[in-house]
């Protein structure tokens, strides 16, 4: 079977061809730019020359018709013909409660994802614009929406409700959700498919350390607590985003600095974190530079993401009265070895113990990178959003059939 893999931003779109049978990918690439009259399509065919093309994309229908386009062109294509694609799955920010798993597109599904764009104004309008141009390009392929959510609806009501007035909640459904869902149950399958281990007893905690992060406590494989809440701006230090902050601070900024809620906003997801405390930047690879030339600010920056990081995963060893596994992932989570080490010193008193050889690798394979005496094991599991969506599409799609 051969699935199409969407993820659709408000200007962008990101995909991925996977041929189900061995779990190969055939083609992946982007288009951005959409809305532009230079939209760029960048396209990778398996053992092929990448290509890119520059031209007018207004709608993410044209984008998807480029991509088809390309996808069957007879030099750079990798399908003879689009009906080669048998059903194509979708990232979808935010499923609200009403997923809990991966779902088959129907109207009704559409409508639910349309009731969530109060709570994901940027991503859930761009996901169903991908929905809609895929229905129209390929009226009778099946889609499957894949949320980022989802995994995390097995949390408790003490975990998700915010301890503030109950009818927030009953109203506007105001209460912690989670995000990187796929990328977490994917990291934690994997470790413990590596370490042979079986789920029900399992104490992980993921940390999924991109340009965004969180940590997930999962206990007997299901996620029991993540630091991110109702929105992706809660938890962790991020690259662009705060993180925890007091919500007194907020309102004092607002009242003295005189800014709008699109101001603040603003400042709170794009002028924080790294680039907020470093001034120097909001990548890692720049901040790390910094800390190895003693600069101040990069040092400063590095140890306040770092400390955040680690306060989280003694928050969730405690919530889950244990750890058995830590694992890093994602953009800084898989190619820090530093940021990895400064953390996993500072956790001794849980048991964690890292090979400082292991750690130094620099690999993109799954590996264990705890010492042989370590009672916590320590994993780098390189995520895999698109085939986890690839896999739950296919089951969806094998369902039904
Ligand atoms: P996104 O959240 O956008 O999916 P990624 O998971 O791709 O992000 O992570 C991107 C980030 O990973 C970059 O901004 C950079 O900070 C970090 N990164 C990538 N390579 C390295 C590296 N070798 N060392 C440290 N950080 C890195």
């Amino acid at each position: 079977m051969k699935i199409l893999v969407l993820n659709c931003g408000s200007s962008s779109l990101k995909y991925q061809v996977f041929n189900m049978d061995g779990e190969t990918v055939l083609a992946n690439g982007k288009v951005e730019r959409i809305g532009m009259e230079d939209a760029i399509l960048t396209h990778e065919p398996t053992g092929k020359q990448k290509v890119k093309k520059v031209s007018e994309i207004y709608e993410h229908k044209t984008a998807i018709k480029s991509v088809l386009e390309t996808l069957i062109d007879k030099s750079d294509g990798v399908l003879a013909d689009y009906s080669e694609i048998q059903a194509v799955g979708h990232r979808v920010v935010h499923g609200g409660e009403s997923f809990s798993d991966s779902v088959l597109i129907t109207p009704e599904v559409e409508d639910a994802i349309r009731k969530c764009i109060d709570l994901a104004p940027l991503h859930n309008p761009a996901n169903l614009l991908g929905i809609d141009a895929v229905k129209e390009v390929m009226p009778t392929t099946p889609q499957v929406a894949v949320f980022d959510t989802a995994f995390h609806q097995t949390m408790d009501k003490k975990t998700f409700l915010y301890p503030i007035p109950m009818e927030q909640y009953k109203k506007y459904k105001i209460r912690r959700y989670g995000f990187h869902g796929t990328s977490h149950k994917y990291v934690a399958e994997k470790a413990l498919d590596v370490l042979n281990l079986s789920a029900n007893g399992s104490k992980i905690v993921s940390c999924h350390i991109g340009n965004g992060g969180s940590v997930t406590a999962i206990k007997d494989g299901k996620s029991v607590d993540t630091s991110m809440g109702m929105t992706p701006l809660e938890g962790l230090m991020m690259g662009t985003r705060s993180g925890d902050i007091d919500p007194a601070a907020v309102l004092y900024i607002m009242n003295k600095e005189e800014l709008t809620l699109q101001e603040i906003n603003s400042m709170l997801n794009k002028h924080s974190g790294l680039i907020g405390i470093s001034g120097i930047s909001s990548d890692m690879r720049e901040i790390e530079d910094g800390l190895l030339a003693n600069n101040e600010s990069a040092t400063l920056a590095f140890n306040m993401y770092e400390y955040r990081i680690r306060k989280y995963i003694g928050a969730y060893a405690a919530a889950m009265n244990g750890l058995d596994v830590l694992i890093f992932t994602a953009g800084v989570g898989e190619n820090s070895p530093i940021l990895r080490k400064q953390i996993c010193d500072n956790l001794s008193y849980l048991g964690v113990e890292l090979d400082n050889e292991k750690n130094d690798v620099f690999a993109k394979h799954d590996r264990v990178i705890s010492s042989e005496n370590s009672r916590v094991k320590v994993l780098v599991i390189p995520t895999n959003e698109e085939l986890m969506i690839a896999r739950d599409t296919q089951n969806i799609i094998g369902n039904q059939t």
